[in-house]
């Protein structure tokens, strides 16, 4: 383990690439040989402790430990269980309305995933998800959310309902992955819907490690009319030298500032900061987790009038937010 040290120390040194200074992560895995163990056995125990490290921040090395096959078994279990569910129909797409205050019109919805899985019953996507990501499985849920978003909104439009953008959630890895702008491009064509009824969430981590294929992809999804936004703003480490660098439409403020703010709480300071520099930024800005009378009122007041949150609507069925868009069509004619 001294010897793993000395590798580690000697790997922080950035390296030079064409003048530029990169850094290398190194993430170190070791497993001590025994004498009913096979080779084969051996480098997949040694490969397993380097995943280990991985997980908890790179830059480490660890040695294998029989936890951690456990670990990675149930890991496995659960992936195998997500690919299932995918193929037979038990997930779903909920969709939740967002409305601007100033006028109560639902001006977007954003779709939600969920698993009805036919024991444990209603599985969160805060469950699941964050398993899916350690995979390439989370880019064949985006794919299926999108697919279905598009397939609904053209079934909308068939039956003449005024829609609305639908946002979808894509998980970073997804976005910067070969060829994520062309799908989106196949299934629009697909379906007949134009990009901008589309818009794509994406959570800020990925912009820091990948800013110029994010430009990149970004840039082919713009040219395409499909809206960006970075969720839950605020929680993340966006510099905001990129924040001006990236072709970005919106910000939703994280719910948890939303949730603490009203009447001077500490929440509103931050809110305001977001809004303010959303403005400055040229952002449209909006507050999600929006649950009471009050924090609505503050966001107002604070100059941001697109909410998303309880106190408005909760995740609804494709059947339900369609008679919302039927009745608001006929409100507005
Ligand atoms: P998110 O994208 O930030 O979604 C907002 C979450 O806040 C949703 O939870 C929504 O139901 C919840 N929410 C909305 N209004 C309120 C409110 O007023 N109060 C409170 N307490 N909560 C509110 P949900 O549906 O459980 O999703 C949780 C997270 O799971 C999402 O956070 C997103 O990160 C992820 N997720 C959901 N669906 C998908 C998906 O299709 N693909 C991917 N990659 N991630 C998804
Ligand atoms: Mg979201
Ligand atoms: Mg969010």
């Amino acid at each position: 383990s001294s010897l793993a040290m000395a590798i580690l120390e000697s790997m922080r040194e950035p390296v030079t690439l064409t003048d530029k200074p990169v850094n290398v992560a190194t993430s170190i895995g070791m497993a001590i040989s025994t004498p009913d163990i096979t080779a084969e056995k051996l480098i997949q125990q040694a490969d397993m402790a380097m995943y280990w490290a991985k997980q908890n921040g790179r830059d480490n090395a660890k040695f294998y430990e029989p936890h951690m096959a456990e670990k990675v078994s149930g890991q496995f279990q659960f992936e195998q269980e997500i690919k299932e569910a995918l193929d037979s129909h038990q997930m779903f797409l909920v969709y939740q309305p967002q409305v601007d205050s100033s006028s109560d019109r639902i001006f977007g919805l954003e779709a939600l995933i969920r698993w009805q899985h036919p024991e444990k019953g209603l599985v969160s996507p805060a469950e699941f998800i964050p398993v899916a990501e350690e995979s390439t499985l989370i880019n064949k849920i985006g794919e299926f959310v999108i697919d279905s978003v598009l397939r609904r909104l053209s079934k909308w439009q068939q039956d003449k309902v005024d829609v609305v953008p639908v946002a979808v959630n894509i998980s970073g890895r997804h976005l910067i992955s070969e060829g994520f702008p062309q799908f989106i491009e196949r299934t629009l064509r697909h379906y007949k819907v134009d990009g901008r009824w589309l818009k794509i969430e994406i959570t800020e981590g990925v912009f820091i490690h990948d800013v110029h294929e994010s430009i990149e992809i970004m840039s082919a999804l713009k040219t395409l009319g499909v809206e960006i936004s970075v969720d839950d703003f605020g929680t993340g480490y966006s510099s905001l030298h990129y924040l001006k660098m990236l072709p970005l439409d919106i910000l939703k403020i994280d719910q948890s500032f939303v949730l603490e703010s009203g009447d001077g709480a500490e929440g509103d300071k931050i809110c305001e900061a977001i809004i303010q520099l959303a403005q400055n930024l040229d952002l449209q800005v909006i507050a999600e987790g929006v649950e009471t009378e009050l924090q609505a009122k503050v966001l107002n007041d604070l100059g941001c009038n697109l909410h998303q949150g309880f106190y408005y609507f909760r995740p609804e069925s494709e059947e339900t937010v369609g008679e919302r868009l039927r009745q608001q069509s006929k409100r507005l004619a």
